[in-house]
């Protein structure tokens, strides 16, 4: 039985200020000690506060950023470079956010995302890959076939080597900021058929060393019962990630 690291991720999204952000490090750098060999804890500040938040957030904690251009820095006015987010000294990116995917501003392609996935990995970087089904897709019995697909682009562009630098969210884009927390079973569920897809795709290795959060709409009140679940290795947290109490979901399992 491989046991795979607690992984907890906040994803600050499009929020703060300056001073919102020092006093949100203040509070985390104020609890106590994470047992880092327990548990691996990221928040993705927006890209203008990242340098601000990893130099005054506490060192136990990882920065990402929320996405990244898909290759190297040039004439591409706006983006940020996978480059750039390691020279600042971050190792991970947020990739293929539901929101990302679906807001018709953005409308990202699975492809993109693969791409993405994969020149953020050759720099160096951890990625964590979102995931996920519409509220039509899960009523029309469609959740596995939506997260396969979007897998399975990413498959494509991937080596099989390159999957020890992915964590996989899974978030459902019906519980994302809705308050409608997928079921502990619902969670399960859909983390299992994650981790079969990987084991039949990938490797077995790969199946059973890759950590698959869940995500949409965790609280420090319903973060206990989901983690219960043998395949939910951990959460992304999005609201509830932009409060002092985010601490207890990184204490989920003391
Ligand atoms: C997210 O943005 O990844 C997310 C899960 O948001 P929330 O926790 O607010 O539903």
């Amino acid at each position: 039985q491989v046991t795979r690291k607690f992984f907890v991720g906040g994803n600050w999204k499009c929020n703060g200020t300056k001073q919102s952000i020092q006093e949100l490090c203040e509070a985390f750098n104020a609890g106590k000690n994470i047992d880092s060999s327990q548990v691996e804890v990221v928040v993705a500040p927006p890209a203008p506060y990242a340098m601000l938040t990893r130099s005054i957030l506490r060192q136990d904690f990882g920065v990402a950023l929320q996405n990244c251009w898909v290759g190297k820095p040039g004439a591409f006015t706006g983006e940020v470079a996978a480059e750039m987010i390691k020279d600042i000294g971050l190792d991970y990116v947020i990739l293929g956010h539901s929101e990302r995917r679906h807001l018709p501003e953005i409308k990202e392609n699975d492809d993109l995302v693969a791409r993405k996935t994969k020149y953020a990995i050759d720099k160096g970087l951890t990625v964590i890959l979102c995931v996920g089904e519409l509220l039509e897709e899960r009523e029309a019995g469609r959740t596995r076939e939506v997260n396969e697909r979007q897998l399975a682009a990413v498959k494509a562009r991937l080596d099989p080597a390159d999957w020890s630098k992915v964590v996989i969210a899974y978030e459902p884009v019906w519980a994302i900021g809705t308050g409608k927390v997928a079921t502990a079973a619902q969670a399960q569920e859909a983390h299992a058929e994650i981790r079969s897809w990987l084991h039949r795709q990938v490797s077995e290795t790969c199946a059973s060393q890759t950590r698959i959060l869940y995500g949409g709409s965790v609280t420090p009140e319903n973060c206990v019962e989901l983690a219960t679940q043998p395949d939910v290795d951990g959460f992304l947290v999005g609201g509830a990630s932009l409060k002092p109490t985010f601490l207890d979901i990184v204490r989920t399992h003391e």
